[in-house]
């Protein structure tokens, strides 16, 4: 059977991200969740602390842009002192806030320079999801383990976060990617900021994938602490 993984980013406020996690945990459904540290709410805390099936990656640290980094809080321009120190801080706060330790990282808007990654490896992360068209073309290289995402459940980048694309194109896109690709493909999701008549959708989607294909988990990357 097929191997997908799912990922869902910018977690950490009380939206509805946490009702598409809620939904994933009553189905046992695997799913990382790519968490903001600086917009973790108490609620979501709560919930990632007592999760059996949702794992937690670290997302930058307040998701903002650097002063003259386009999509990227953390450019080669930013201080390697000042990244180390706010990747380190994210870390722990994360940490603290939900009981376990965080070895995996995924780069706010899958964009980050070397520098960054050098970082992660000195703070001695294990792994790192970005997406693969973006990571071959900064051809950036890691000791890290790398999960990068192939596929964007959103219909373009201007819809990010408000509408989802039909199951049946991802299904597509996936048995596509499945002919070149050995490694399990990774489906990301944004549905902090869904409209109410794609929540349902969302929730049906990863049912739906699910149930289709494999789905592999990273154990590991959440011990407790
Ligand atoms: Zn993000």
């Amino acid at each position: 059977m097929k191997e997908i993984f799912h990922r869902l980013d910018d977690v950490g406020k009380n939206d509805f991200s946490l009702e598409f996690m809620l939904h994933c945990e009553e189905l046992r459904i695997p799913l990382l969740a790519a968490v903001i540290p600086a917009r973790l709410s108490a609620g979501v805390a709560r919930f990632l602390r007592d999760s059996q099936y949702v794992t937690v990656l670290q997302h930058g640290f307040s998701h903002a842009e650097w002063v003259d980094g386009r999509n990227d809080e953390f450019p080669a321009t930013r201080s390697k002192a000042n990244v180390h120190h706010a990747i380190k801080c994210g870390r722990s706060l994360l940490e603290d806030s939900i009981g376990k330790q965080i070895n995996g990282y995924v780069p706010p808007w899958n964009k980050t320079a070397q520098q960054t990654i050098s970082v992660l490896e000195e703070l001695g992360f294990s792994t790192i999801s970005g997406d693969s068209e973006t990571w071959a073309l900064l051809k950036l290289q890691t000791t890290m383990h790398v999960i990068n995402i192939s596929i964007d459940c959103a219909p373009c980048h201007l819809y990010l976060a408000v509408a989802i694309r039909e199951k049946e194109s991802i299904k597509e896109e996936i048995e596509i990617l499945k002919q070149n690709q050995i490694d399990p493909i990774g489906v990301m999701y944004h549905v902090h900021e869904l409209k109410p008549e794609y929540q349902r959708k969302a929730l049906d989607l990863i049912e739906s994938l699910t149930n289709d294909f494999q789905v592999v988990n990273f154990p590991g990357l959440n011990r407790e602490t």
